[in-house]
C-alpha cells in the first residue's frame, strides 16, 4: 500500500467513527420506551437568536425607560437552566407614585380626550405588533418561564394579539355594548399580574382598559416580567401616548405599594387566593373597584358514555399543561366507577408519552416548573401526599440534570379531606376519585372552597347540560378542556375570586355604566 493510500484510509476510518459518534448523540436525545411503542425524537430546539434581552430593564414611566428610585435589580431565572437571564428594577412607592402620576396625566390630557375610534386603532397597531413579533415574544416567555415553546408560540402569544384585537373593536362601540345606558371610564387603573401567562395575563388586563378609556400602572411578577417589558417596546413602536400604560416591575411589596396609592381607581388582580384577601380588606375602606381573578381546584368530570381516547387526551391537556401552572387545571379528575379501572389504564399509558425537557424544542409537553419555590412548593406536597396513602403513579421520565423538572403524576384511592384532593398545588399533579351517579359527580366536583372552572364528557347533551346547571364554577368545558378565547367570559365563584375578564363581560369593571 503506497503511503497517500494508508492516509485515505485512516482518513476513511477516523471519518467513520465520528459519524457514529455523531448518531450516537442524536438519538440518545429523547427516547420514550412504551410497551409496543417506541419513539425516538430528534431534538428540534427552536434558536434564541431571535430575541435580544438586555442585561436589565427599568420600569416603563410616562413612554420612557427610567432607573429605580432605590437603584436596587432583581435576578431573573431561566428556570430550565438556572442561569440567569436578565434583570429587572425593583420597584418602590415612589416608582409607583411616579407611575401613577403620569396615568393620570395621561388620562386628563389625552386619553380620556381621544375620540373612541383613535384609541382603538393604537390597539389594533399593538396586536398587529405582537403579531410581527410573535416568534420572539415566544422565546422569551418560553426562556423566562419554562413553558414549551409550542404553548407559548400557539398559545399564549397568539391569544395575547387575538385580545387585543378584540377589544380595539369595543373602544368605539362602548354604547352599542351596554344599550339604553350611558357609559365611561373609571380613570388610573392599577393591574397586577402572576407568572403563569406573563404575556397573556398582561393582554386580558391591558385590553379592556385601554378600550374603555383608562390609563393603567401594570405591575407583572416578579419571576416573570421580560415579555411586559418587551411589550414597554411594544407600545413605544405603536406610539402608545406617553403615560397611558406604566410598567413597574418588583416584588409584593410594589404591588401593595399600588394597591394603596390613593390615586388609583381600581385595582384589578390575578394570582393566589391569600394575596387576594389582602387586597380586598385593604381596598374595603376606600373607593377602588376590585376584580379578583384566584386559585382553583377545578373538577373534570367523565362519564361512562364518553369518547374514552379523547377524555383522556382532555384530561393529559386539563392538568399537565403549562405544568399545570393554570388557575382553571382540571386537578380533580371525578371518573364514573364502571370505567375507572380502564381509564387508569389508558391514562398512565399515555402518561409515558408525555415528553419533559427543555422548553425551547418544539417535542416538548411539559417544561420547567416556574420557579424553584414551586419546584420545591409541588415536591413537598406530592411527598405529603404519599404519605397520606391511597394509590401514586408518576411517568418515569428521564429529567435534565439542571433545571426545576417535575415528572407527571395522579394519586387515586385517596379520601375527599385529603391534601392532594382540596388544597391547589399549581403543578403536573392530578387527584383521582369515582362517583355512580351525576348527582355524586356534582356533589363531588363542588366540594371545595373554590369554583373557578369544570370539564364535563359526556356523549349525552341532557346530561351535560343537567350537570352544568349543578355546578358552582365560572367557566364550564363540555368534552374538551382549557379552551380560551378573547370573547368569552372568565372568573371564578367563591375562593376563586370576582369580576370577569374576556368579553363584554370584562368591559364592565372598567367602566361607569349610568
Ligand atoms: P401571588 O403570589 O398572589 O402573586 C400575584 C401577583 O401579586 C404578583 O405580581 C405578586 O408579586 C403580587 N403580590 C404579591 N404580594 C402582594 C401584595 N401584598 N399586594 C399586592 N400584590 C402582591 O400569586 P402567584 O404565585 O404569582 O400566582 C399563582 C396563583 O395565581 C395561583 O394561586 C393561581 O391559581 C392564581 N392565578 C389565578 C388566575 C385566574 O385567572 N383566576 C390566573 C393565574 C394565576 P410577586 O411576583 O413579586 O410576588
Ligand atoms: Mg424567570
Amino acid at each position: 500500500m503506497t503511503k497517500k493510500k494508508a492516509q485515505k484510509k485512516t482518513k476513511a476510518k477516523k471519518s467513520k467513527v465520528t459519524k457514529k459518534k455523531k448518531t450516537t448523540k442524536k438519538t440518545s436525545s429523547v427516547k420514550k420506551t412504551v410497551k409496543g411503542l417506541d419513539f425516538v425524537y430528534d431534538p428540534a430546539p427552536e434558536s434564541k437568536a431571535v430575541v435580544h434581552i438586555q442585561n436589565k430593564y427599568d420600569h416603563f414611566i410616562a413612554g420612557k425607560f427610567v432607573a429605580p428610585n432605590s437603584g436596587k435589580y432583581m435576578k431573573s431565572i431561566n428556570p430550565a437552566t438556572e442561569e440567569v437571564l436578565t434583570k429587572h428594577a425593583v420597584g418602590d412607592e415612589k416608582d409607583v407614585d411616579r407611575a401613577v402620576k403620569a396615568a393620570r396625566v395621561a388620562y386628563e390630557g389625552v386619553w380620556s380626550k381621544m375620540p373612541a375610534e383613535e384609541r382603538g386603532r393604537y390597539l389594533y397597531r399593538i396586536a398587529r405588533i405582537l403579531q410581527e413579533r410573535s416568534r420572539e415574544f415566544a422565546v422569551a416567555e418560553t426562556l423566562d418561564g419554562g413553558k414549551p415553546i409550542k404553548e407559548s408560540r400557539d398559545v399564549d402569544i397568539p391569544l395575547a394579539a387575538a385580545h387585543f384585537f378584540y377589544y380595539a373593536g369595543w373602544a368605539d362601540k362602548l354604547e352599542y355594548a351596554f344599550p339604553g345606558k350611558s357609559v365611561r371610564s373609571i380613570g388610573v387603573c392599577g393591574q397586577i399580574i402572576p407568572w403563569n401567562f406573563p404575556l397573556l395575563m398582561a393582554a386580558w388586563k391591558l385590553a379592556p382598559a385601554l378600550a374603555a378609556g383608562n390609563c393603567v400602572v401594570l405591575k407583572p411578577a416578579e419571576q416573570t416580567s421580560l415579555t411586559a417589558m418587551l411589550l414597554a417596546e411594544v407600545l413605544q413602536e405603536a406610539e402608545l401616548p406617553d403615560g397611558v400604560v406604566n410598567i413597574v416591575t418588583g416584588e409584593g411589596p410594589t404591588g401593595a405599594a399600588l394597591v394603596a396609592h390613593p390615586d388609583v381607581n381600581k385595582i384589578a388582580f390575578t394570582g393566589s387566593t391569600d394575596i387576594g384577601k389582602l387586597i380586598a380588606k385593604n381596598v374595603a375602606h376606600t373607593t377602588k373597584k376590585l376584580t379578583l381573578e384566584l386559585g382553583g381546584k377545578s373538577a373534570n368530570i367523565v362519564y361512562e358514555d364518553a369518547a374514552i381516547d379523547q377524555a383522556v387526551e382532555g384530561v393529559v391537556n386539563g392538568i399537565y399543561f403549562n405544568q399545570g401552572h393554570v388557575c382553571c387545571a382540571g386537578s380533580r379528575l371525578l371518573l364514573e366507577e364502571s370505567i375507572a379501572k380502564d381509564f387508569l389504564k389508558k391514562l398512565q399509558k399515555r402518561m409515558k408519552t408525555i415528553r419533559v425537557g427543555d422548553p425551547l424544542d418544539k417535542n416538548t409537553d411539559l417544561g420547567a416548573i416556574n420557579h424553584k419555590e414551586q419546584w420545591e412548593k409541588i415536591k413537598t406536597l406530592v411527598d405529603q401526599g404519599k404519605e397520606e396513602g391511597g394509590d401514586f403513579y408518576q411517568a418515569e421520565c428521564k429529567l435534565p440534570s439542571k433545571g426545576y423538572f417535575f415528572s407527571p403524576c395522579y394519586f387515586a384511592k385517596q379520601s375527599g379531606s385529603s391534601l392532594i384532593s382540596r388544597l391547589e398545588i399549581f403543578g403536573p399533579v392530578l387527584s383521582v376519585s369515582t362517583f355512580r351517579t351525576p348527582d355524586e359527580a356534582i356533589t363531588k366536583a363542588n366540594d371545595t372552597p373554590y369554583g373557578l372552572a369544570a370539564g364535563i364528557w359526556s356523549e349525552k347533551g341532557s346530561k351535560i347540560h343537567k350537570t352544568a346547571n349543578g355546578l358552582k364554577a365560572g367557566v364550564i368545558w363540555a368534552n374538551t378542556y382549557n379552551k380560551f378565547d378573547p370573547t368569552s367570559p372568565f372568573g371564578g365563584f367563591f375562593e376563586s375570586g370576582y369580576g370577569r375578564e374576556g368579553g363584554l363581560h370584562g368591559l364592565l369593571p372598567y367602566l361607569e355604566v349610568k
